[in-house]
């Protein structure tokens, strides 16, 4: 079997174990409660080593305080779980099948491990494209999510997170070659000039399309405003990432408006597997939630 399975991590406690003290303790152990690195090795809890802090007498192993801490799942099913999300999209109810685990403890272990991802930072090089995309959110059932989009200049037909439909914006950034999804309240002026802020040159060129809530950046200096004509398959990254968002969203029908920015911080992990062999991939995503 090609290396894009970590196969001896689900099938092991131990190995899963040994993969968690290597991803946790990279910059060598320190005391979850008192920061201090004076600690030793004292013994072991099931699989896990165990440590005894000389600095406030406390011990700890290399499960605590991390977002695995108190679960019931094994590692291994864990690791599964988070692998399989990130790596092949599958859903939560697949998973529950694969592993003879109720819907609500897989799903609860997916969102809690998506709720621990840090937010994107963004600092933006430029020339950078930005699109907002409407997705359903919070509606069971409904077959496919879809972009609400009246092309063109018009103002009606866009979203705000009041409806079933929040916006979520993407921004391809060509200069640094990164993308981000973020899911937005409203799709106003605001909301974009909060995510175009941070970028490096005085003057930032920014592809945008017709929709008012980009007009302000045609006056201000900051910013350098050109067009992009959708359906334009070569010019308009946004539109390929955002079809991409949709499919990840896709098996998670239903994923609530509250939810939504979790999930999204996930797919953006899920970006940064790509060339990952399975074990490197499963160091990344775990170091991520750590
Ligand atoms: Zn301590």
């Amino acid at each position: 079997m090609p290396d894009i399975f970590p196969v001896s991590r689900f099938v092991s406690e131990s190995a899963a174990a040994d993969l968690l003290q290597q991803v946790r303790w990279r910059d060598g152990v320190e005391c979850p409660r008192c920061r201090s690195d004076l600690t030793v090795r004292n013994g072991s809890y099931r699989v896990y080593q165990r440590y005894l802090c000389k600095n406030c007498s406390r011990t700890f192993n290399d499960k605590t305080g991390t977002i695995i801490a108190h679960s019931k799942l094994k590692l291994k099913e864990w690791y599964f779980t988070i692998y399989v999300f990130l790596r092949f999209n599958t859903s939560i109810r697949k998973i529950e099948a694969e592993l003879d685990l109720s819907y609500r403890t897989v799903r609860r272990r997916v969102e809690c491990f998506a709720n621990a991802l840090d937010a994107p930072s963004i600092t933006l090089s430029g020339p950078v494209e930005i699109d907002e995309v409407y997705v359903s959110a919070g509606l069971k059932g409904r077959e496919r999510d879809q972009a609400s989009r009246s092309r063109g200049l018009s103002t009606r037909g866009r979203g705000s997170c009041d409806s079933d439909k929040p916006p979520v914006f993407t921004l391809v950034d060509r200069g640094a070659d990164e993308r981000y999804v973020v899911p937005a309240k409203s799709a106003d002026e605001s909301t974009v000039r909060l995510l175009l802020a941070d970028h490096e040159q005085e003057s930032l060129t920014v592809y945008t399309d017709g929709f008012r809530a980009y007009e302000p950046l045609e006056d201000d200096d900051a910013f350098d405003r050109e067009y992009v004509v959708h359906g334009d398959g070569d010019v308009n990254n946004c539109e390929s990432h955002a079809s991409l968002t949709r499919r990840w969203l896709s098996p998670h029908r239903g994923v609530s408006k509250d939810k939504l920015t979790p999930y999204l911080r996930a797919f953006e992990l899920r970006r940064e597997l790509y060339r990952k062999s399975g074990d490197e991939a499963l160091k990344h995503a775990l170091d991520a939630a750590l």
